[in-house]
């Protein structure tokens, strides 16, 4: 068995994801979503460890906490303080975080570009700017400028990439290769609205939109009409389950199949 824990989690597109590829492997595992309030992690992972529960994903609220329940941590959970995805080897629970790995995936697989020594700029400080600054930073970007409304936590953010994260204005996008947009802006009822001026966007550049409702933002349609290579959330929430999935089961995940499930539930 395998589950997602978060508060709420009913919208979760992870059982169906999962569930897809345990079938189509003819693996006898099952992955269900459990809805955990907040307060009752502890409980949570108790629960995990006494069902012998075999992986475990981990969204909102919950991803710090559960770190604090790990026996131990992966170094990329340790760095970002936050844990979504739960391995279980022999009697301890690793608590490891996926985002980055699935974020490079996504930026390899589905726009065709390697960050190393190309000038990086990550929009926002939040969860998902941080694991994307690590990735980005530990895949031999130049650089990994952040740009982030609050000063304070940009700094942190930048801090993570070490001697190649700075922080910056707006002004950075211009001289950048890849833009990666890791804030909320143009997500669900908020979708006309694009995170900086589109006309900075030239045909050299790759924009990642880690928004993936609607499939197409206003970003990603207007980063494709001034010709540049433009890809939504939705390949980085799939690669990131296909990284839990290999680490749980140890086979090959069949990435084709989850992006359609994925892409299906999305409408
Ligand atoms: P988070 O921890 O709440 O961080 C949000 C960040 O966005 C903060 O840095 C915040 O700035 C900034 N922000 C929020 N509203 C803004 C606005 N109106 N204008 C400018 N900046 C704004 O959120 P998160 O978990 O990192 O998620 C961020 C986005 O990534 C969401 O759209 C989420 O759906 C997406 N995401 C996608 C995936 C995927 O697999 N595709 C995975 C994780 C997250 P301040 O620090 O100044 O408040």
């Amino acid at each position: 068995m395998a589950a997602v824990i978060g508060h709420p989690v009913a919208h979760s597109l992870s059982p169906s994801i999962h569930n897809a590829a345990f079938r189509s492997l003819g693996l006898d595992w099952v992955y269900v979503a459990l809805d955990v309030p907040e307060g009752q992690v502890p409980q949570a992972i108790a629960g995990v460890r006494s069902l012998g529960v075999a992986g475990l994903s981990v969204t909102m609220p919950h991803k710090s906490e559960v770190a604090r329940h790990m026996d131990r941590l992966t170094a990329d959970a340790e760095l970002l303080g936050a844990v979504n995805c739960v391995q279980r080897v022999g009697d301890e629970l690793v608590g490891d975080n996926t985002d980055g790995e699935g974020f490079l995936r996504s930026l390899r697989a589905d726009g065709a570009f390697e960050p190393q020594g190309h000038s990086c700029v990550v929009l926002g400080a939040g969860g998902a700017a941080r694991a994307v600054i690590v990735a980005l930073a530990r895949a031999g970007a130049a650089e990994v400028v952040v740009v982030n409304r609050d000063q304070t936590r940009a700094e942190a953010a930048a801090a993570l990439a070490g001697p190649s994260g700075r922080v910056a204005g707006l002004e950075a996008v211009r001289e950048a290769t890849l833009i990666v947009n890791a804030t909320p802006v143009g997500m669900g009822a908020d979708w006309r609205t694009i995170p900086f001026d589109p006309s900075s966007i030239h045909g050299r550049q790759v924009i990642a939109d880690l928004v993936y409702e609607p499939r197409q933002t206003s970003l990603v349609r207007a980063a494709r009409e001034r010709g540049a290579v433009a890809i939504n959330g939705l390949g980085m929430l799939v690669q990131q389950a296909a990284v839990a999935f290999e680490r749980w089961t140890g086979r090959e995940a069949p990435v084709g199949l989850m992006a359609r499930v994925a892409g299906s539930q999305l409408g």
